[in-house]
């Protein structure tokens, strides 16, 4: 391609400008419009299927839901988390509002995973406090997000520009007043004027190159190159904590989470190559990266997910979450492998460095609005210095920094500072004037192998010096690079901004002079943290006159004291300034996904998918001769949710074509949130409840009870079905109708599964049941051990069984014995439970501190959770810890009330 004269370009003004069209990006969009603004959404790929959640999300990371935790937990938590380093009045705006949040996705059709009540079933994977929020259905939330964004009343408001690419924001008297950036399919040059500018590029995901030496195989969405970083720097708004680096652990070989988040809700565990769990610290902390490198590097690597001990149905519910979202090709890497879950333990590994605010802690600083210091900007999501803000807290600032700037935007200015426009014209189009320069991957694999070499962790002074040298040096070649495409372009751009961020992050690790936060900011040559010094933020920011200068800013009185931290206030301080020293694309061309069957019904179909159609207009194509198209139609149809969508799916539930059917039945459980409840809709379920397909029946009977609009007779006629995934929906719909009777009646079902389920639903209804005492003498360990952990539930544990099941040959019988006990009278439990503190299993062992931390005040269980501190089991130490320490300060605040 030639390269573009300045003024022949596109340009269009707006209100609020929201770059990406993410997570953040999405919310802010819809916020904003929903304000009364006039938004333009430009994202560098399609909003439909772009950013981090594209192949959806498998849980909420830090669900603060009342009665599960408190927004002064959740502070208190992450605050520890982030080593005291910490704006709390932002993590407050996550903890408080994440709740409203997680309704308003529902709302939308967004699906969490609830019990048999209807209540959010929050799992526990932390240390402390229940915060995450597992989402069975999540892989469909982009597709979510995007029918909110097109429905009428928001696409008045929105205009969506897909493959639209900012490189610069564009600033006038300090003002951020629109960005100049280029289409990535036409080349087209273009510009923006605006009134504000919410950036929400997301994380700087290809930073270091992953072990693999993929250039996109990272763990973050590979199309965040740290764009936003880049852009905000150079407007000269301040970022933070760019010295603490995004680490996490992956799956060996695969550029995907090991997910240890859904996982270990399950039973599994972080292993070693003995089979010791070695995972001390928090999982959200960079000192639980610390231990994984350790492990690593040490004789007891490699390390594994651990999977192979758990039962069928577990596995089974695992691999339906963990290789159908987020990393669909999951799956198919452990089958080239050879690999099963049932067999194989999964090899870890960890991940290369990146930014990222949203696992870790770095981006651009932002208050409690998501506005950055530079007047009519926005940062939201994991680009903005909010800590460990993951999905929920994404969104919690796209809707705050929309809020905002609907509110306060100015008048898009008529004329745009023309110098910089010039600016951002050569630095797109400068690898036209030289096709033949080195292509963009071997200029980024050579930058990014730097990276590894010398800013990844461990850090030292000297090796950081050689990466500075190395990426001014840089500058040249990268100036040079060729490209003859709009694509080439994009990643050339893309090049540019890493540099950008590889040189913050050596600066900026260079000048915390300590280390802190575990592996994020591991200093080798400074190992020790420094808080006296260095509890403080590190901001940095790029001043007029082109030097990167460093301020330490204290860090804010806590709203929630956090005794191990005691920041000390004061003014913000300029410590440093660096000024600068003088010194094609890919043959991977993507093919387009093949459009399913090649039908051109489908085709009429996906362009019918963008006018919102109504049922009327779908409703040939429901009834389609071809399955493809009918299984077609059933997407559009969830996708669109036309008016009468809950009904027209049921009606599909009774298609001659299986696949079909199975298309509505997960439509439906896709969309059961939104579904109204509607006689016409409960009539066509109904309908379909004596189908010959189990898919179907179980459907019926799921949907039925999550709408409230099931009957006795109708669970009850599913306890007694042939197919053992019916009786099991039939069960949880009694469950939900409080009726213990009926549920303890399938006691005597011949699936283990099912049996399973009947002691979990009467240990959730809570009322004592004989049938539990027929339970725990099930001839399958895992009946018996459910059936024990439920007596306790309902306050009646069967404690004489219990205490013979702590020596049954099963660990899992152990384990429900040890937790039954927990409800037990202390006199008679302490004992017991204090004995298998030493069994041979690890979570019989877990589970016994656990209980044992019940009764820390008593002098048997102190002295066992004493010895416990000396375990093998990192998660039985960490246990007793936190026992011995909560009582310990318990002690302390009662001596300081006795004082006079
Ligand atoms: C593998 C993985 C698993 C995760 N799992 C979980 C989980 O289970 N639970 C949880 O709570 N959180 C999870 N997270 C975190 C969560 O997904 C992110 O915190 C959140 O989605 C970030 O939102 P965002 O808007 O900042 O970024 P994104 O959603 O990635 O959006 C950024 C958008 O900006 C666009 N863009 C980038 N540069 C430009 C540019 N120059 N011009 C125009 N557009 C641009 C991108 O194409 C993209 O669409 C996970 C993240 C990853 C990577």
């Amino acid at each position: 391609m030639d390269i573009p004269p300045i003024d022949d370009r596109l340009h269009l003004d707006c209100d609020v400008l929201v770059v990406g069209g993410g997570t953040a990006g999405t919310m802010a969009a819809i916020t904003a419009a929903e304000r009364g603004a006039r938004v333009l959404v430009v994202e560098k790929a399609h909003v439909r299927h772009s950013g981090a959640l594209a192949m959806g999300m498998d849980g909420v990371n830090n669900a603060v839901i009342p009665g599960k935790a408190t927004p002064e937990e959740y502070v208190a938590e992450i605050t520890r988390a982030n080593d005291g380093v910490v704006n709390q009045k932002t993590i407050y705006q996550t903890a408080t509002r994440g709740y409203a949040m997680v309704r308003r996705l529902e709302r939308y059709g967004v699906k969490f995973e609830k019990d048999e009540y209807g209540e959010y079933a929050v799992r526990k994977v932390h240390r402390s406090g229940s915060y995450v929020l597992p989402m069975p259905e999540g892989k469909d939330i982009k597709k979510v997000l995007y029918r909110v964004l097109r429905r009428r009343d928001i696409r008045e408001r929105v205009r969506i520009e897909n493959r639209l690419m900012p490189v610069r924001v564009l600033t006038a008297g300090g003002r951020a007043v629109g960005v100049a950036g280029f289409h990535t399919r036409s080349g087209r040059f273009a510009t923006v004027s605006a009134g504000a500018v919410i950036l929400a590029t997301g994380a700087c995901g290809r930073l270091g190159l992953p072990a693999s030496g993929y250039l996109y195989g990272t763990y973050e969405n590979p199309t965040n190159a740290g764009d936003g970083y880049a852009m905000a720097y150079h407007a000269g708004a301040e970022l933070s904590g760019i010295e603490c680096f995004q680490i996490n652990p992956l799956i060996k070989d695969y550029n995907g989470p090991a997910c240890a988040y859904v996982a270990n809700p399950f039973g599994g565990y972080q292993v070693n190559n003995r089979g010791e769990r070695f995972v001390d610290s928090d999982y959200w902390s960079g000192q639980m990266m610390a231990e994984v490198k350790r492990e690593l590097d040490s004789a007891r690597g490699p390390i594994y997910l651990k999977l192979t001990h758990l039962p069928e149905e577990s596995l089974a519910a695992l691999e339906n979450i963990l290789h159908s979202t987020e990393r669909p090709t999951r799956g198919i890497f452990h089958a080239g492998r050879g690999h099963d879950y049932r067999t194989h333990d999964v090899e870890m590994h960890i991940s290369e460095i990146g930014l990222c605010s949203g696992h870790s802690a770095s981006g651009v600083w932002v208050d409690e609005h998501g506005a950055t210091t530079v007047p009519g900007l926005y940062a939201a999501g994991d680009l903005a210095c909010v800590p460990h803000n993951y999905m929920i807290g994404a969104f919690v600032f796209g809707d705050l920094a929309g809020e905002h700037a609907a509110a306060h935007h100015v008048e898009p200015p008529f004329e745009l500072p023309e110098d910089q426009v010039a600016a951002a014209h050569e630095l797109i189009y400068r690898p036209l004037r030289n096709p033949d320069g080195p292509p963009q991957q071997q200029v980024e694999y050579k930058l990014r192998r730097f990276v590894n070499d010398y800013v990844a962790p461990p850090k030292t002074a000297s090796k950081l010096e050689i990466a500075l040298e190395t990426f001014e040096r840089m500058r040249g070649e990268i100036a040079s690079m060729g490209a003859r495409t709009p694509h080439e372009l994009m990643r050339c751009a893309e090049v540019d901004f890493i540099r950008d961020c590889a040189e913050m992050a050596a600066r900026a690790s260079l000048t915390r002079t300590e280390s802190r936060w575990g592996l994020y900011h591991d200093r080798a040559d400074l190992p020790e943290r420094d808080d006296a010094r260095w509890l403080f933020h590190l901001n940095l920011r790029k001043r007029a006159d082109g030097v990167m200068e460093f301020i330490k800013r204290p860090v804010e009185p806590y709203l929630v004291p956090v005794p191990e931290f005691q920041p000390v206030p004061g003014e913000p301080v300029v410590i440093a300034e660096h000024a600068r020293v003088a010194a094609a694309k890919a043959a991977t061309v993507r093919k387009e996904r093949a459009v399913v069957g090649r039908s051109p019904r489908i085709l009429e179909l996906n362009r019918l998918a963008e006018e919102q159609p109504d049922l009327e207009r779908l409703a040939p194509y429901l009834a389609d001769e071809d399955p493809k198209v009918r299984r077609a139609a059933i997407a559009t149809l969830t996708e669109t949710v036309p008016e009468g969508v809950g009904p027209a799916l049921a009606a599909a539930l009774g298609d001659g074509h299986g696949t079909v059917r199975r298309a509505a039945a997960a439509g439906l459980r896709e969309l059961v949130e939104v579904l109204p409840r509607s006689d016409e809709l409960r009539d066509g379920l109904v309908e379909r409840a004596g189908s010959s397909d189990p898919v179907v029946r179980a459907t019926v009977l799921d949907v039925l009870r999550a709408l409230r609009l099931g009957t006795r007779e109708l669970f009850t006629a599913g306890v007694n079905d042939a197919d053992h995934r019916v009786r099991i929906e039939g069960i949880r719909g009694l469950v939900s109708l409080d009726d213990a009777e009926a549920v303890a009646a399938a006691a005597v079902d011949p699936s283990r599964e099912v049996r399973v389920w009947v002691a979990k639903g009467l240990g959730l209804i809570g009322k004592p049941s004989p049938a539990l005492a027929t339970l725990a003498a099930d001839p399958d360990p895992l009946v018996r051990a459910a059936a024990l952990e439920a007596s306790g539930e309902t306050g009646a544990p069967l404690v004489e069984l219990a205490q013979i099941a702590l020596s049954d040959p099963a660990w899992q019988v152990r384990v429900g014995a040890a937790r039954c006990l927990a409800a037990a009278d202390p006199r008679t439990a302490v004992g017991p439970v204090a004995a298998v503190l030493t069994d041979d299993n690890l979570d019989v062992r877990k589970a016994a501190a656990i209980t044992l931390s019940r009764w820390v005040s008593w002098p048997e269980a102190e002295a066992a959770l004493q010895s416990a501190l000396a375990d093998p089991d990192a998660d039985v130490r960490a246990y007793a810890r936190r026992a011995l320490r909560s009582s310990a300060v318990g002690e302390r605040e009662a001596g300081e009330e006795a004082r006079p």
